[in-house]
């Protein structure tokens, strides 16, 4: 905890110097103090600093830019999420991590910590790519990759144009909310509705989809209301033709401002020749982070699945 308060405190203050006397945001600043970190230009390395202490110090410092600044695309996943986003890979791929790397995909990668938080967490067995359209959070999420020595391969585009990338073994996604406004791209999908304009979190499934070996796997930070809007049947019927849901797991309300942002992690599998579909689909929901007892009958629960997998 000392590492992360007072590495903090260095990225802080660099960040609130910069922003006033160059009058810049703070997340500006504090991408100039996180690059000029990086090209040894200043050095605020804390003896025996982890990874997850780098990653966890530049989180606090993003979130307290993030919230002066106020843009609505910037949104970081938070580590609880993310953590559980990472234990739902590491028990899906167990067997492969054993003696072999995977790749994964973020295409809405944003600041880089989701990604970072499953990568740091698999530490050493991922190699990752990751996509985004604004240049300040991918800038923010390359700085915290080299500095944190993770390998992540970055591209800033818009992640629904056609992408530069191999097939992963999985996609991990904080799913953008909302309307996709480039209606000549959302033509190209199969999402796209016969009336009226895409959604961008339907877009972004197929092309998660499109850009994930047969047989990989998904794992989505989704809207709970996901298969409740007038596009849902179309997605419904997306998913049944490509895909198969392994799993639906509501996450506590408790982590969330208001109902309407509530999210759920949706795992699926891209349906394979060779491969079945799940025996069982895992339906759950995380109980609030407090309480223990639940939080082990949740952990038996998903162990349980797995077994029957
Ligand atoms: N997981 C990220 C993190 O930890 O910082 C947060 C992801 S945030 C919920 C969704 C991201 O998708 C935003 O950073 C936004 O800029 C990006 N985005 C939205 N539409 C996009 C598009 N068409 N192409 C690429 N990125 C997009």
């Amino acid at each position: 905890m000392e590492n992360i308060e007072k590495l903090f405190g260095l990225l802080n203050e660099h960040a609130e110097k910069f922003e006033k006397e160059q009058d810049i945001t703070l997340l500006e600043g504090l991408l100039d103090g996180l690059e000029a970190w990086l090209y040894g230009e200043v050095d605020f390395s804390q003896k025996d600093a982890t990874k997850e202490d780098i990653r966890k110090a530049i989180q606090i410092a993003i979130l307290k830019g993030m919230r002066k600044g106020s843009q609505p695309n910037h949104q970081m996943t938070p580590d609880t999420l993310g953590l559980l986003v990472g234990y739902f890979v590491e028990q899906i791929f167990a067997e492969r991590l054993e003696n072999e790397k995977i790749s994964i995909m973020d295409p809405a990668v944003g600041t880089g910590n989701l990604l970072l938080t499953v990568m740091n967490l698999l530490d050493g067995k991922v190699e990752a790519t990751g996509v985004e359209v604004d240049e300040l959070l991918i800038r923010l999420a390359a700085a915290t990759a080299d500095l944190t020595e993770q390998p992540i391969s970055l591209y800033r585009q818009d992640a629904l144009q056609d992408l530069l990338v191999n097939p992963v073994d999985a996609v991990v996604c904080d799913l953008p909310v909302g309307y996709y406004p480039n209606e000549e791209v959302a033509i190209d999908y199969e999402l796209c509705p016969s009336e009226g304009m895409s959604y961008a979190h339907h877009l972004f499934i197929e092309q998660s989809m499109n850009y994930t070996k047969d047989g990989g796997y998904l794992f989505f930070l989704a809207p709970s209301h996901l298969f409740d809007s007038e596009q849902s049947k179309q997605l419904h019927k997306y998913i049944q033709k490509h895909a198969w849901i392994q799993a639906i797991i509501q996450l506590p309300d408790s982590i969330f401002a208001n109902k309407a942002l509530e999210k759920s992690i949706v795992i699926l599998q891209k349906q394979a020749k060779e491969l079945k579909a799940p025996k069982e689909v895992l339906l759950a929901k995380v109980p609030n982070m407090q309480n223990k007892q639940a939080l082990a009958l949740f952990f038996e629960k998903v162990k349980m699945w797995k077994e029957g997998k």
